[in-house]
């Protein structure tokens, strides 16, 4: 019961500390996290593709769009 009661207490802890410290000097958007703001600018408002898929050309803001596009590109599964 005990546990149970202080595992809820710090999920609020938690949920009430998430600041927005990272703020964008351009359009003002906040960020918990300072990658994220990293990441913000260069693909909003540097316009950088910096992830390119070898096998179609195709470009990607983030290497995550990039992984996601490999599983579902058909060419790019046939070379594999
Ligand atoms: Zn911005
Ligand atoms: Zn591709």
């Amino acid at each position: 019961m005990i546990h149970k009661n202080k595992t809820i207490h710090e999920g609020e802890k938690v949920v009430q500390e998430r600041r927005m410290d990272y703020e964008c000097d351009v359009c003002q958007k906040t960020f918990s996290k300072k990658n994220n703001l990293t990441v913000h600018k260069k693909t909003v408002h540097e316009g950088r593709r910096d992830y390119k898929c070898d096998v179609c050309h195709k470009t990607f803001t983030l290497n995550q769009s990039l992984k996601i596009h490999h599983k579902s590109c058909a060419k790019c599964q046939k070379s594999y």
